[in-house]
């Protein structure tokens, strides 16, 4: 149900949020710039994989910085992101090839459920959010916790199985 496509992309990055002197990409603004190219390429979703440090909600009053895992509300278009920036993973190789996926489905599927992914554990769910970005926690066999289960499986059953098998890809 899912399938992928590698492409390369020129995107004018001419804006930065700079926060004390460390650089971030808006990853809001950065969406906005990415999502004509969804139509264009004919896809469902996009996914950009950045080397940059990342900030979202940038101008309101709970901005967030050093996330590694964006997705847009449902009614922007369906840009993911994912900021590799410090996170230690290799260049390639299976860890990497896991903790590609296991961001791609959590941005899905918070995207289609419309949530923010959660503090509490477990930690192998794709939704949990991990916040001292441990790499074991990006890397590991992720699967949907119950909670998030319920709800994906009620609302999105088709892309719920789908979202699953992009888990077990490598198994
Ligand atoms: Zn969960």
């Amino acid at each position: 149900m899912f399938g992928f496509e590698i492409v390369d992309l020129s995107v004018p990055v001419d804006t930065w949020h700079m926060e004390g002197n460390k650089r971030y990409l808006d990853a809001d603004w950065f969406a906005e710039r990415l999502a004509p190219q969804i139509s264009q390429l004919g896809v469902h979703y996009m996914s950009a994989i950045v080397d940059e440090w990342m900030a979202c909600d940038l101008g309101t009053k709970k901005p967030q910085y050093d996330i590694y895992g964006w997705w847009p509300s449902p009614e922007k278009p369906p840009v993911l992101i994912f900021s590799t920036k410090g996170l230690d993973l290799e260049p390639k190789g299976p860890a990497t090839d896991r903790a590609i996926a296991n961001v791609a489905v959590s941005g899905i599927a918070d995207y289609l459920m419309d949530e923010d992914s959660h503090e509490k554990p477990p930690r192998d769910c794709p939704n949990y959010y991990n916040p001292q970005r441990k790499l074991e926690v990006l890397t590991g066999r992720q699967k949907f916790c119950k909670l998030c289960t319920d709800k994906l499986r009620a609302a999105h059953p088709e892309e719920f199985k789908a979202l699953n098998m992009i888990l077990a890809a490598f198994d």
